[in-house]
This record gives C-alpha cells, structure tokens and sequence, in this order.
C-alpha cells in the first residue's frame, strides 16, 4: 500500500463541478489533487454541441470543453489522478481515500462525482447518443427544429421534457411503458393539453433506428400488452427515465436523500461531515446544468478555503494562548 502525504483538499470527480472546485482551489494554492475517475469529464463527454455554457459565443463540443477546464485548472498547479476511487474513511481526519491499495489523505474533501441519466441500454442507443439520442432537452432541444421526437419516460421528467420541446419539435411523441403515469396529474394534463403532444403508451423501444450517416430516423417499439412491434418515425429520442447520483461510496458516511443525492446544508455546499463538501449533480436534482455544476463547485472550493482559514487561524490563536500563558 502506498501513503501519500496529507493534502489541504481532494476533489473526487472530473465534471465541471470538479474541476473548477480544482481551479479555485489551485489558485488559493490549495494544490488540489484531483481524483477525476477512469471516465472523466463526466457527462458532457456523451454530449456533442453545447450552446449555453455562458463564454462560448460559437458553442463547444463537450469533451473539447471539459479539456478546457480541465487545462484550466492544471495550469495553477492542480494534479489529476485519472483513475476511479474505490472506497472512503471519513471517520476522522485527516480523510482517507483509497483508489485500490493506494492511500490519500486530506483535511477537506469536496464530493463532485455527479449524476448519470438513466439508459435504456440498448446498444443502438449508445450508438447515436449525441446524433439525435440525448438525455437533456434544457441542453439539446433546440437543435430540433420542426423535427419529430420521442420522449420516453412516464414521470415529471418526461411530461415536462416533452413540453418544453414542443418549443422547437413539430411533433412530440411521449412513449410510456405503462398506460399509468408516474408523473403528478398537472404535468400530465399540461402535456395532454399540448396540440403538439402524443401519447402512445404500454410500449418500450426496443430499438433506436438510425441513417447510414448515424443519425437517427425513428425507433422500434414493442407493446407491452400484446407483444407487437411497431415503428415510429422520428428525428431525436429524448430519455427521460431519471437518474442516478454517483453516491454509492459515500453514502454510509453523507446525508443523502431517498434517491441517492447527497444532502448539503441550504446555501452552501457542507454535508453532515465539517470538512466535507459536496458540489454539482451529485447534490442537484433540479437544475443538472453545466453551468450551475460549476457554480456550485466554485462555491464547494470557497467553502472548503475558509474552513481551512478558520480552522488554522483557531490553531494560532490558541498557540499564541498557550505561549503567553
Ligand atoms: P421518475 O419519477 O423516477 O420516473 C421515471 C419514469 O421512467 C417512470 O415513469 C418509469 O416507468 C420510467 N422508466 C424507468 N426505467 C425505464 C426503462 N428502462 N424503460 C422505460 N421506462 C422507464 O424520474 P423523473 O421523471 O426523472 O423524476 C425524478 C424526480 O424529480 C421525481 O421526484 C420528480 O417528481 C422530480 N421532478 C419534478 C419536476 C417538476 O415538478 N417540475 C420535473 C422533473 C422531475 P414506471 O412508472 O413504469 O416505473
């Protein structure tokens, strides 16, 4: 086992949460170590144009962004650890964070490991994420203009995907597996009242169909009742069927709600634990923005600054004490 010296803070997790927790506290000269995991860059390397990341007036591919911010940070003298954390001690500090035998510690820690969009998991649908498969209408409605699109999903997420892309779509399909709905009756009665808005319910896509230049051209459905398969021409597919807060390793140890989210305290990104922070998607259900992850990473690396100001100001204090007495 290898054991590293003791840090003023670890980031775990390459987002943007993560990384500009990371540029933050690099230039506070926190030398910040960045345990970015295996898959870095988080979400926004399954994404292909993003066109509301406030600075990019021409818009940015999102791997080609998450670069930016990565490059951003390292150039104030944040490291980066491309690998995945395996299990935590936040029993006492200084905390310990373990990737397979080797062991790094540090005074705070700022959890950014963020949030995945759950999948259908179909291997078509891998395929064409970014070519008319996405998970985010906020992010990619716009570019489906008078286009026809499926939402699959049944909760408030789909009801509310599914209106807001009437905006741009000629048509919206909401395509559920039940022909009840998880979502709260005035999401679905909006989404019914919409001209735009179909349902087309007991059934599942089985299939995501796709060009010869890859991009998508409609899906398979299979009915849920009778078993029949059918296919429906479209444009885009919007997932819609929640997600899942990368939490796992923390949640013996962080107030977290019944869905996994990490619980930090209003207005500020402190958890249960003084000297743990929790930053971005992994803390955010609502907005699951780029920009706001970054915003609250900001705010994880302020927190997690001062906590150390306050704590070694408290040290000398009481040092000072103890000479004079
Ligand atoms: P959700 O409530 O968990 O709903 C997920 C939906 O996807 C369900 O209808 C589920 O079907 C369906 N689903 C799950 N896995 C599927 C699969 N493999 N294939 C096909 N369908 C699948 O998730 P959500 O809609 O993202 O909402 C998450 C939370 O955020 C909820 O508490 C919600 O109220 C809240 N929210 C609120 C608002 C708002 O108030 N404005 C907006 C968005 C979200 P079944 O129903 O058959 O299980």
């Amino acid at each position: 086992m290898t054991v590293n010296d003791v840090r003023d803070v670890i980031i775990i997790g390459g987002g943007p949460a993560g990384y500009t927790a990371a540029l933050y506290t690099a230039r506070a000269n926190l030398e910040p170590l960045v345990i970015e995991g295996f898959n870095w860059g988080g979400q926004l390397m399954l994404t292909s144009d993003v066109e509301n990341y406030p600075g990019y007036a021409d818009g940015v591919i999102g791997p080609k962004m998450m670069e930016d911010f990565r490059r951003q940070a390292e150039r104030f003298g944040a490291e980066f650890l491309r690998d995945d954390v395996t299990r935590v001690d936040l029993s006492e500090r200084p905390f310990r964070i373990y990737v397979g035998d080797d062991e790094y510690r540090a005074d705070t820690v700022i959890v950014a490991t963020g949030a995945n969009a759950r999948e259908l998991g179909l291997e078509s649908e891998r395929r064409l994420q970014g070519r008319g498969v996405s998970y985010c209408a906020t992010c990619d409605g716009a570019f489906f203009r008078d286009k026809v699109i499926v939402v699959v999903g049944g909760g408030d997420s789909a009801m509310e995907e599914a209106t807001f892309l009437t905006r741009f779509a000629s048509k919206v399909a909401i395509v559920h597996r039940r022909d009840e709905f998880r979502a709260s009756p005035i999401m679905v009665d909006r989404a019914r009242a919409n001209d735009k808005v179909e349902f087309v319910v007991n059934a599942v896509v089985e299939d995501v169909l796709g060009d010869e230049v890859g991009h998508v051209t409609g899906v398979r459905l299979r009915d849920t009742v009778t078993g029949e398969a059918s296919e429906l021409e479209a444009d885009g597919l919007f997932v819609a069927i929640g997600h899942d807060p990368n939490t796992g390793l923390f949640l013996d140890w962080l107030d977290h709600d019944d869905q996994g989210y990490l619980v930090t305290e209003t207005g500020s990104t402190r958890t249960n634990i003084p000297g743990v922070f929790a930053a971005g998607d992994v803390q955010d259900h609502t907005y699951r923005q780029a920009v706001t992850a970054a915003g609250s990473g900001t705010m994880a690396a302020l927190d997690a600054q001062r906590f150390l100001d306050e704590e070694r100001h408290r040290a000398e204090v009481s040092a000072a004490a103890a000479t004079s007495a």
